[in-house]
Order: C-alpha cells, then sequence, then structure tokens
C-alpha cells in the first residue's frame, strides 16, 4: 500500500491530539512541528463529557485521575436588572453523571508531549514553520531541512494561523471591546463540582472547580477594568460575586489575561492544506466550546480517512468530506456562541428581551432546558 507524508503544522493541544491520533492509520507518517508548549498556569479547560473519550483512549487519562475535577452542576446567576434570577443545572437531569471534566491546559499538553516523544510514527520538528507553496498536485513546506514535499499540511498553528494566511483561506475576524481574565481562588466552602456563572451588564464571571476549595476564574470584562486590575481590587470583585456560595475567598497574586476574539474561516481547506481547532475557528470561551470544536474537528476527519483506507489524504475527496461533515457544528456554535455573548455584554433592548424570554422559559420547560444541555454536549453530532 502506497504510504502518504502528512505535515502538522502546531504543537497545542489540538496539534499532539490530531498527530497521535492519525498514527495508528499504517498508511500515513506524520511529522509534527512546533515547539513544546506553554500554557498560561491559571488557563484550564472542561472537556465535554461527550469528547472525553478521547483522552482516555490516547492518553489512557481516567475521570478519576486527581488532576481532574468534575463538573456535575452549574448555576447562572442573572444579575442584569435589579431583581436577580438563578437556573441550576445538573447532570443527572439528562442522566449523566458529570457535564465535563476540567483539566489544566498545562497537564494535558504535558501528557500529550510524553505520548508523543515515545510514538515512532511521529517526527517532532522542534520548528516555527514560516513557508507554504500549495497547489492542487503537491504542497511544499519550507523549513530548516529545506523544502519538503507533503501530500498534505494540516493548519493546528493556533488563532493566528501563517498556514491559513499561506494557503489563502479567508476568514472573519472580530475583535470584541471587552478582555478576559484568567486566575484561580481557594475558597473555604467546597464547590460540590459545580460551576458559578454570574451573568451582569457588560461582564461575566465564572468559577469552574480545580478542586474541592479551588476554583479557577474567568472573568470577561471592559478593558477599563481588566486593565486597571491590581490584586486587591480582583479580591473585592471575586468576594462580592461569589463568596455567597464558596464561601471566604483568596485570589492568587497572579492572573493572565486574554483578548476577547472570534474567528471564522470560510472554509476548512484550499489545495492540499487544510484546518482544525482554533486555525479555523475561534470562539469566546462561554460554555466549554472552544476546544471541544477542534475535537470534533479531529474525530471527524480520523473517522473519514479510516473509511476511505487507500485514498489519498490530500485529495478532494477527503478534504471536501472534512468541510462537509464539519461545517453546520462550526457554524451553529459560532452563532449561538457569538449570540449568547453579545446578549450579555450589550445592555439593548432586543438582547435584554432575548435574554428574558430564555429564562422564563429554561425555568419553566424541562423539555427545553434538555435540549439546550444535549445541544451544548453536541450528543447529536
Ligand atoms: C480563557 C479561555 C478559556 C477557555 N476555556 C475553554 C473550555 O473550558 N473548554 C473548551 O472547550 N475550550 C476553552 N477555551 C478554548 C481552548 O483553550 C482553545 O480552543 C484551544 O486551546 C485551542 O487549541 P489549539 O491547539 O487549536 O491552539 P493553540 O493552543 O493556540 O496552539 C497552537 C500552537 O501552534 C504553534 N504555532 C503557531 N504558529 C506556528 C508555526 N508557524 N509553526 C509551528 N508552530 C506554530 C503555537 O506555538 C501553539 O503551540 C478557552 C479559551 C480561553 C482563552
Amino acid at each position: 500500500m502506497q504510504n502518504y507524508n502528512i505535515a502538522i503544522i502546531g504543537s497545542g493541544i489540538i496539534g499532539m491530539t490530531l498527530a497521535l491520533q492519525l498514527s495508528s492509520i499504517e498508511h500515513i507518517n506524520i511529522t509534527l512541528y512546533g515547539k513544546k508548549p506553554k500554557y498560561s498556569q491559571f488557563k484550564t479547560t472542561a472537556i465535554l463529557a461527550t469528547s472525553f473519550d478521547i483522552y482516555e483512549q490516547l492518553l489512557g487519562l481516567s475521570v478519576s485521575d486527581p488532576q481532574i475535577s468534575k463538573l456535575k452542576k452549574f448555576k447562572i446567576i442573572d444579575e442584569l436588572k435589579s431583581k436577580q434570577k438563578i437556573i441550576d443545572f445538573d447532570a443527572t437531569e439528562i442522566n449523566l453523571n458529570s457535564f465535563a471534566y476540567n483539566i489544566r491546559d498545562n497537564y494535558l499538553a504535558e501528557r500529550l508531549y510524553t505520548e508523543i516523544i515515545k510514538n515512532d510514527s511521529i517526527a517532532c520538528k522542534n520548528e516555527f514553520v514560516r513557508g507554504l507553496e500549495d497547489s492542487l498536485g503537491k504542497t511544499i513546506l519550507n523549513t530548516s531541512d529545506g523544502a519538503i514535499e507533503f501530500d498534505l499540511v494540516i493548519g493546528a498553528d493556533g488563532r493566528n494561523s501563517i498556514i491559513r494566511e499561506l494557503a489563502g483561506i479567508n476568514f472573519s475576524k472580530k475583535i470584541y471591546k471587552e478582555n478576559i481574565l484568567v486566575t484561580e481562588i481557594k475558597h473555604s466552602a467546597q464547590n460540590n463540582n459545580t460551576s458559578f456563572e454570574i451573568h451582569r451588564n457588560g461582564s461575566l464571571l465564572t468559577s469552574v472547580p480545580t478542586g474541592n476549595k479551588t476554583s479557577a476564574i474567568v472573568m470577561i470584562d471592559q478593558p477599563q477594568i481588566i486593565d486597571d486590575i491590581t490584586t486587591d481590587n480582583l479580591d473585592t470583585i471575586i468576594r462580592e460575586s461569589l463568596s455567597v456560595y464558596l464561601g471566604n475567598t483568596m485570589v492568587s497574586n497572579k492572573y493572565s489575561i486574554f483578548p476577547s476574539e472570534t474567528i471564522n474561516a470560510e472554509k476548512l481547506y484550499r489545495n492540499r492544506v487544510m484546518l482544525v481547532g482554533e486555525s479555523a475557528h475561534v470562539i469566546p470561551p462561554i460554555g466549554a466550546q472552544g476546544l471541544n470544536l477542534g475535537l470534533r474537528d479531529i474525530i471527524s476527519f480520523y473517522k473519514i480517512l479510516s473509511n476511505h483506507d487507500k485514498k489519498d489524504p490530500g485529495s478532494k475527496t477527503i478534504l471536501s468530506s472534512y468541510n462537509n461533515a464539519r461545517w453546520l457544528d462550526i457554524y451553529k456554535r459560532y452563532k449561538s456562541v457569538n449570540l449568547l455573548y453579545q446578549s450579555m455584554m450589550n445592555n439593548n433592548a432586543g438582547y435584554s428581551a432575548l435574554r428574558n424570554i430564555g429564562f422564563i422559559t429554561l425555568n419553566k420547560s424541562k423539555k427545553i432546558r434538555n435540549m439546550l444541555l444535549t445541544e451544548g454536549l453536541s450528543f447529536n453530532e
């Protein structure tokens, strides 16, 4: 059987997961380009229960690993109007033990990296790729080893993807005015595996369990608030918002800041180049969707390759099947998460009415709650 060569550009969580997943296909040789990633110490990712399998299979990772926190419940507290409204969700409503499993990005990246370097089917090149020449017939990467031809080049190089740019794949990008701060807190009360989301006009504060008495914090707020943050005023914001649920809170004196932006590639491939993860789609961090979308890109591409055993992975048939399989899921998440984001950050009458209707319906209708939860978890993919 003919062997094919695939280059994966970017060794972030998505690039490494993809390399491991594809390495089990016999007729494919993989070269992974990129440096070992280092994420913010506070950055955690909630992996949905419906996506976690991939890490059980590739890394032998267990949901009982002490580094993983189960997310069994979440409480949404809407403080947009003078009267506070609360909605509680529990994974048992949809017969699950947990909605998601929260894991530190650095821990997951380390586990992936350890597995990658043990894997003989993956050649690792510790370098940043800067050049690409692409046509229907072949794709050439310009690397420190010279020009190398591949049957397929996959851009897993994140939101500022150079592969997307060099391949000429159009995309839309919107930079929101808010910024995102992530940190971690200790608290005197147990979180009972519950995530708290406080919605206020123009801001969102979320806590996600990282231990029984520790939680990661994601705060989306106006730039003037995030830019002027000090440990003291952050401590006050957290205490005033969360101590009613989590007891006395103690905030770390360090934090990381991310821009709030959204990106959507027009298409997931061009000639012999395709995109996965954030090189193809970036959405605001609400509802634990971003990495999960990327994991579904990987599973979908792997299934297509496995079903077309001997086919050239860079052929139009394979790449257009991948594009068609992923397009709707990505479009739906992109639209719904951005609409939800704008409804929280914008104070206009239309968004406010939408939110009110949403809250009333969710509190009254079990059927709609179940629909929202199963849709959020992508049970139907
Ligand atoms: C605050 C915050 C909270 C989030 N929470 C969640 C959550 O709870 N659940 C969820 O599902 N998602 C969440 N996300 C989204 C999730 O973190 C991202 O979707 C995910 O990390 C993207 O992974 P990636 O591998 O595609 O990109 P990245 O992690 O950015 O990796 C890209 C890699 O490519 C490398 N690279 C770039 N250019 C080149 C080049 N030319 N050559 C070689 N290498 C290159 C980079 O160095 C990097 O290592 C969150 C995001 C944020 C900002």
